[in-house]
């Protein structure tokens, strides 16, 4: 479905100025009358056929199907339209395209922009299907990836070739949270070739706690499945796009066949409403269970961005404007087997899943030879067993209590 539908317009019945605060702007956005006929929240408009009144009108839904007007169910609905511009207006962008998960919003936005021949730079510590899909899938169409620290800085200029034409950042990393320069890395980028198409997967910030369009960069993508949902029942991917890179997004978007159900994009938009009150909570909490971690004797290094041990913690200081509830820790020890599972298996309020951004807690273990193999630039520099854990809604203190009691499991 594609919706700019009147973004400039976006919020002029509910959202008042640009200025107010993130607390108020998330209560109000998405909300216009055409979407909420009246209630509270956006409709759910189920739909796969629009009915049109005559020929002309369905000449002119065609003819404005860009522009907000129903046209058909791939196209989105009223509901889908509220989030996309909830969306654009949170991020900043020109418009926001729904995908069925994070994974399909980051490949199709790699896919839109890219064609045999071309060349793509990437962080080596992002995602590691958004790796594979660059290693796997791209390189059978003809498409190069190269690596790129996420500590690198203006050398990312070196590694530009002149068939690049995508360059893929992810800030925090995924699982070792390392924090890039962004504004130097963009710069960089630009000075070299400003038409290059900087894609930031932005997942971890909820959209929120880094304003990714605001430094240049074109594309912010979310797996909308984590905080924007929230509460770990729905699987959604958003890319908000700048007025630059918008209408080839959406077009490629819609030509392969790109779309989410109206009940999904319904969640979504309830996620919203609470989204800035979770993070602050997520923020609080985390930091309280890094902060103790640090102190413990069976850990080495506590990856937390708000913590100075974290790699990048000072551009974190100066880009960012909170955390969330994801970071990571590495023990002293290598655990074997046996010890990690009886570390793992036997917590009381985290759980073992993939996936995060839900009210609940989680936990998982990457050992350091696994994420070697997934570094092909730096590979790891620490030889301990590390834990990535989601800090939920729980009380900070009976998760602290638990981590106490599994750090004990694993002896000395
Ligand atoms: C989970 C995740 C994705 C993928 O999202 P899905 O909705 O599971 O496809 C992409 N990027 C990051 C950083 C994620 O954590």
């Amino acid at each position: 479905m594609s919706g700019k539908n009147q973004s400039s317009k976006a919020g002029s019945e509910k959202t008042g100025s640009k200025k107010e605060s993130l607390f108020t702007k998330l209560v109000g956005i998405g909300r216009k009358k055409r979407y909420t006929q009246g209630a509270v929240n956006p409709v759910i408009q189920r739909a796969s056929s629009i009915v049109f009144d005559s020929v002309a009108a369905k000449k002119a839904a065609n003819k404005e199907r860009n522009n907000g007007a129903l046209y058909y169910g791939r196209h989105g609905t009223l509901t889908h339209f509220a989030f996309q511009e909830a969306m654009a207006e949170l991020e900043g962008g020109a418009g926001c395209y729904l995908y069925p998960c994070g994974a399909a919003a980051i490949n199709n936005a790699i896919l839109a922009f890219v064609k045999t021949g071309d060349h793509i730079l990437i962080s080596e510590a992002v995602y590691e299907p958004t790796q594979t899909f660059c290693n796997d899938f791209l390189k059978d169409f003809g498409v190069s990836t190269d690596y790129f620290s996420p500590l690198i800085g203006e050398e990312i200029a070196d590694k530009i070739k002149p068939n690049t034409k995508v360059v893929f950042l992810e800030s925090p990393s995924s699982i070792t949270m390392e924090v890039s320069d962004i504004p130097t890395i963009v710069q960089s980028i630009r000075k070299v070739n400003p038409e290059i198409v900087i894609i930031i997967d932005n997942t971890w910030s909820g959209g929120v706690y880094f304003k990714a369009l605001e430094h240049d960069i074109d594309i912010s993508i979310q797996a909308g499945t984590k905080y924007l949902i929230g509460h770990s029942d729905a699987m959604l991917g958003t890319a908000v796009a700048n007025a630059r890179c918008w209408d080839r997004l959406r077009d490629r978007s819609y030509l392969m066949g790109q779309t989410c159900d109206a009940d999904t994009a319904y969640m979504a938009s309830r996620g919203l409403r609470t989204l800035a009150v979770r993070l602050q909570r997520h923020h609080e909490s985390g930091l309280k269970v890094a902060n103790w971690l640090a102190t413990h004797p069976k850990v080495a290094t506590v990856n937390h961005p708000l913590l100075s041990s974290c790699k990048g913690h000072q551009y974190f200081k100066r880009d960012f404007t909170g955390a969330s509830g994801l970071f990571s820790f590495v023990l002293k020890d290598h655990l074997d087997e046996a010890t990690l599972a009886n570390f793992l298996d036997n917590f009381s309020h985290f759980s073992i899943a993939f996936s995060w951004g839900g009210f609940e807690s989680l936990i998982l273990a990457s050992q350091p030879e696994e994420l070697k193999e997934i570094r092909p630039v730096s590979g790891v520099d620490f030889t301990g067993t590390l834990i990535r854990l989601h800090i939920g809604l729980e009380d900070p203190d009976d998760l602290i209590a638990d981590l106490e009691a599994g750090l004990e499991r694993i002896g000395n």
